[in-house]
Order: C-alpha cells, then sequence, then structure tokens
C-alpha cells in the first residue's frame, strides 16, 4: 500500500475513534491558497521587501505605522485572490459532523471562515475587523479595504490611526484560554500545517491529554513519542486521501 494511503486509513481510524477532536493549525496550511507561508522559502520573512520584526512590532508601529500599511497594501491585494484549499473545506466539513469541536489558528487570514467553518479561535487575531486606537470604533474588512489602498495611514473619523485586530510582536495573544480549554477536553489534537516555533501556540499541545495527531511538510519542534501518528506530506493531498477514506463529502 503506499504511504499516503496508509497514513491515510490511520488518521481515518483515529477520528473514528474520537468523539471530541480540535485542531491548531499554522501558515502550512494556507500555503496552497497561494498566501506565502510568511516562515517559507518564499516567504515574507525570506522576500527582503519587508523586516517582519519591525512590520509587527507594536512600538514600531505605534511610531511609524505607515510602514506596517505599506505591506497591507500589499496584503490586500493577496487577501482579495486568496480562496480555502481543500484542508480548509476538510476541517469545516468535520466540524458539521459534530466531531470536530474547534480549531484553534494562528493565522490571520480568515480562511478557516471563508471555508465555513464556525468555531475557529484567532490566536493572533486578523485582518477581518479593526479598530481606532483612541475611540476603540470597530471597521470591518470592507470598509477597511478602501481605506488601506487609498490612504497612507487609515485614520478614524475622530483622526486617530485605526489598527488591524492581528497580534503585535509585544501584544498578548488573543482567547489563549479557550485554545488551551479545546485542546484539553479533546481525545484528538491535530496539528496541521505548524512548525510550532512561535509561542504561545507551540505550547497548546501540551495541554491535550488524548492522542496527537501531526500533519505538516517539514520540521516540527514537538516531541517524537508525543505523536501517535506523524505525517509529512502535502495537506491538501492527504486530506483528500482521509476525506477518501472517511466518505466524507467535503
Ligand atoms: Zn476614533
Amino acid at each position: 500500500m503506499p504511504i499516503r494511503k496508509e497514513s491515510a486509513t490511520d488518521f481515518a481510524r483515529l477520528l473514528e475513534a474520537s468523539r471530541s477532536a480540535a485542531a491548531l493549525s499554522g501558515a502550512g496550511c494556507s500555503t496552497n491558497a497561494g498566501l506565502a507561508d510568511f516562515r517559507g522559502a518564499k516567504g515574507l520573512y525570506n522576500s527582503g521587501k519587508y523586516d517582519p520584526q519591525k512590520l509587527f512590532d507594536i512600538d514600531e508601529f505605534l511610531k511609524e505605522p505607515g510602514y506596517f500599511y505599506d505591506f497591507a497594501r500589499d496584503f490586500t491585494q493577496q487577501f482579495k485572490k486568496i480562496k480555502p484549499t481543500f484542508t480548509h473545506h476538510f476541517f469545516s466539513a468535520l466540524e458539521k459532523t459534530g466531531k470536530l469541536k474547534g480549531i484553534i489558528t494562528q493565522n490571520i487570514d480568515a480562511l478557516h471562515q471563508k471555508a465555513g467553518s464556525v468555531n475557529v479561535v484567532e490566536l493572533h487575531g486578523s485582518f477581518w475587523t479593526s479598530r481606532c486606537m483612541s475611540c476603540a470604533r470597530e471597521y470591518s474588512y470592507s470598509e477597511m479595504e478602501p481605506k488601506i489602498l487609498s490612504a497612507e495611514v487609515p485614520r478614524c473619523g475622530c483622526g486617530v490611526v485605526i489598527k488591524p485586530d492581528i497580534v503585535f510582536y509585544g501584544e498578548g495573544v488573543k482567547r489563549l484560554g479557550e485554545s488551551v480549554k479545546l485542546a484539553c477536553e479533546s481525545d484528538l489534537f491535530i496539528i496541521i500545517g505548524s512548525s510550532l516555533e512561535v509561542y504561545p501556540a507551540a505550547a497548546i499541545p501540551d495541554s491535550a491529554y488524548g492522542k496527537i495527531v501531526l500533519v505538516n511538510k517539514g520540521p516540527v519542534n514537538i516531541k517524537a513519542e508525543r505523536l501517535s501518528l506523524n505525517i509529512s506530506d502535502d495537506l491538501d493531498d492527504f486530506f483528500m486521501a482521509v476525506a477518501d477514506e472517511l466518505q466524507l463529502s467535503v
């Protein structure tokens, strides 16, 4: 039996036995969507165009928000084009069966929601909403898009800079308690497309007392003995094989 088929069968058996699964997704989950993995070879971190440390540093943002919004203009162009991948749709379908209780994500691209997932815990926030740094008025993405494209720095009606609800370096992650609870209550914890290099997301699997499975292309910062399954494969190809095995319509 080819390796992918064998791994997909093993994965499907674990899912069938699970009554309460949860997942954690990272940048690798969105690579096939055309959004460059920030840390990958072609990712923003390595493009040289922006310095990611400066880009997502809250002190830098407060000093010079224009630097961030130059990037945001680029990101917005990509954001319009990207669509959820098979993997995003797979996890949305799995949630509808009642088996998957929620998905924690390190991604800010809102692709899980676009695929129809409901319980999405965005640890690092997202571009979906933004907020005035003074009066806290909330702006939707559709309100922000024209502002990002036309103004050097989008400002609120009150005159103060608007900040997207993404988590910058120097800010605390969002909804960590809910993430830990999801992991803690799961009997199967699925890590997809994360190298677990960024804390505190990297520590969330420590709260999972049940089985842990990993699907990622490339090395991951987790002890191999904690894993019931360790799959290194293309995410979409792999989850297509799992969907076949489960006869899950995605
Ligand atoms: Zn305001």
